[in-house]
Parts: C-alpha cells; sequence; structure tokens
C-alpha cells in the first residue's frame, strides 16, 4: 500500500476542524501531519488528538502554518476568510495541495483565493457534501428543462453559529440556476427583501436565510410556475458528510496536476 498522504488542518479546533481530525486519524490512506488554530486560541499548544476528543496524536495545534507546511501535504482549510487566503499564500509559495471549506469570500478575496490555489492543486467548494454536490447538477438541469416562467427561488435553514449568509451553498445554487439559464447572479440574485419591494421581476433569483438552533444545513430549490412548483431538498444529518468530502477531496487532489477543481471533479460528474 502507498504512504498515507500527510494533511494539516486550519481551523483545527473548530466544529469541521475537530471532525476532520477525528475522521482523518481512522482513515488509512490520511495521517494527520499538522494542525493549525487563530493565535490566542485556548486549543494553541495542546495536542491535535485530544483537541479533537480522542487519543493524542503526537501533533501539537501550532499558531503558523508557515514553519510545518511541506510540499507532499495538503492543506486542508475551514476557518475564515482572512486566515484561508493567509493559508493559500504559504501552500501555493510550497507547492502543497489545498482543499479550502471556507465560505462567505467576498468577490476580490474569492479571485485571490482562485489566483493563489491555480499555482498549485486545489478542490474549493462551498459543499463538500455528494447529495449537494449531485443537487447543483439536478438544480441546473431543472433549469433547463423548465421554461423560465418557473421562478426560482432558494431557502436554506442553518444553526444560530453560522457567521456568513446567505450560505455559500445557497448562493451556489443560485450560480447554478443563472448559468443554466444564460443569468448573470450577480445582477439576478435577490439577497434581501423588505418593505414595499414591489413585484417580483421574472428573472430575479431570490435567496432566504433562515437560523436556528443546531441545524447543520437545509437547501430547498424552488421552480414556482403556475398552477404547480418544483422543489429539490438536501438535508445534511450531520457534519460527517461534509468533513468525509473534504478528506475524499485531499485523497483525490494530492497527485493531480495544477489547477483549481470543485467537487464535480472529485465525483467524476
Ligand atoms: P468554526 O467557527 O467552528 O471554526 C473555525 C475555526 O477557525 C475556529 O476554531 C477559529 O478559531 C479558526 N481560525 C480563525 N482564524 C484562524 C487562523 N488565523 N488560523 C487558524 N485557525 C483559525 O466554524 P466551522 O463551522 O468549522 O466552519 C468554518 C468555515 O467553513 C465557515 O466558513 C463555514 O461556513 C465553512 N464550512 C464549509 C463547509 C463546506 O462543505 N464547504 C462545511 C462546513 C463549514
Amino acid at each position: 500500500m502507498s504512504e498515507p498522504i500527510p494533511v494539516v488542518v486550519c481551523g483545527a479546533a473548530g466544529r469541521m476542524g475537530r471532525l476532520l481530525l477525528a475522521l482523518a486519524r481512522e482513515d488509512a490512506g490520511l495521517r494527520v501531519a499538522g494542525a493549525v488554530e487563530a493565535p490566542g486560541h485556548a486549543a494553541v499548544g495542546r495536542d491535535a488528538g485530544e483537541v479533537a476528543g480522542g487519543a493524542r496524536l503526537g501533533v501539537p495545534v501550532v499558531t503558523e502554518l508557515g514553519p510545518i507546511c511541506r510540499a507532499e501535504q495538503v492543506v486542508i482549510d475551514f476557518t475564515v476568510p482572512a486566515a484561508t487566503l493567509a493559508h493559500a499564500r504559504v501552500a501555493s509559495e510550497r507547492g502543497a495541495a489545498l482543499v479550502v471549506g471556507t465560505t462567505g469570500l467576498d468577490a476580490g478575496e474569492d479571485r485571490e483565493l482562485r489566483t493563489l490555489a491555480a499555482r498549485t492543486r486545489a478542490v474549493i467548494a462551498a459543499n463538500f457534501s455528494a447529495g449537494v454536490t449531485v443537487l447543483a447538477e439536478l438544480v441546473a438541469q431543472a433549469a433547463r428543462l423548465l421554461d423560465p416562467s418557473f421562478e426560482a427561488e432558494i431557502v436554506e435553514l442553518h444553526h444560530h453559529g453560522k457567521k456568513d449568509a446567505p450560505s455559500g451553498t445557497a448562493l451556489a445554487l443560485g450560480r447554478a440556476v443563472a448559468a443554466a439559464r444564460g443569468q448573470d447572479f450577480t445582477r439576478a440574485g435577490v439577497l434581501q427583501r423588505a418593505g414595499l419591494v414591489g413585484a417580483r421581476r421574472p428573472e430575479e433569483i431570490g435567496v432566504v436565510a433562515l437560523r436556528g438552533g443546531d441545524v447543520v444545513g437545509d437547501h430547498t430549490v424552488v421552480f414556482a410556475g403556475l398552477g404547480e412548483r418544483l422543489e429539490l431538498v438536501h438535508r445534511a444529518q450531520s457534519r460527517d458528510c461534509l468533513a468525509r468530502g473534504a478528506l475524499r477531496a485531499a485523497r483525490w487532489v494530492a497527485a493531480r496536476p495544477p489547477g483549481v477543481y470543485s467537487m464535480r471533479d472529485v465525483l467524476g460528474l
């Protein structure tokens, strides 16, 4: 069997980071080679295995990716946009592969991330679940098959701790509808409706964010026609599907040629 692929988890003590560490240690194809957290975080200096709620891994949580990053590693980042860009800079300089799940990047940050990522090999996805990746395919197909009188609206529901809204996945689904219908989502997307907004313009793609409890992530795409509507729904029951997808992406991207890839590429769709 080939050597396990070394992975470095950035955002190690976060909800996704802890899960990634716990699942990576059980994966014979992977080895936890590093763990990075924000300066001042209580997890810094502790053992990454213990931070993930298990036995020691012999890997300390550090604050800087630079000193531990090597070309043969896959850096997995689920943090915040500024940290993601800093980590992508280090990974692209070293030639380490990247798996980025952080959402909430603005257009400029997203451009910068993709420029850095293109210098190495990277999978960037707003949602690493196989189900959501297939949902996006089905949504694009429905948007093409249904005439534009079926008006597309997107509803997402996430836990009360989520920082960005609407979710990166909801925006990606909006872009999938727009692309399938030859629209520009930056114009067609309507992320807020309040007050006397008037009648819905036919080209609008509305996106609504709900927040509450410990909901991992639900996404519904509604195509509302006259007298009927089609709804495509995905519900994540636990974060495991997201972490497993990210680890699958890490195994997949390690030996790819330079480029920026999506979960569609990882699943071979
Ligand atoms: P979280 O807040 O629980 O974890 C983020 C962690 O990043 C925190 O522990 C924080 O201290 C750490 N961090 C901040 N700055 C850092 C730095 N400079 N260096 C290292 N670590 C740093 O959030 P979460 O729920 O784990 O989500 C993290 C991000 O991933 C969010 O943007 C979220 O939307 C996104 N997310 C994406 C997917 C996906 O499938 N793409 C799935 C879940 C979450």
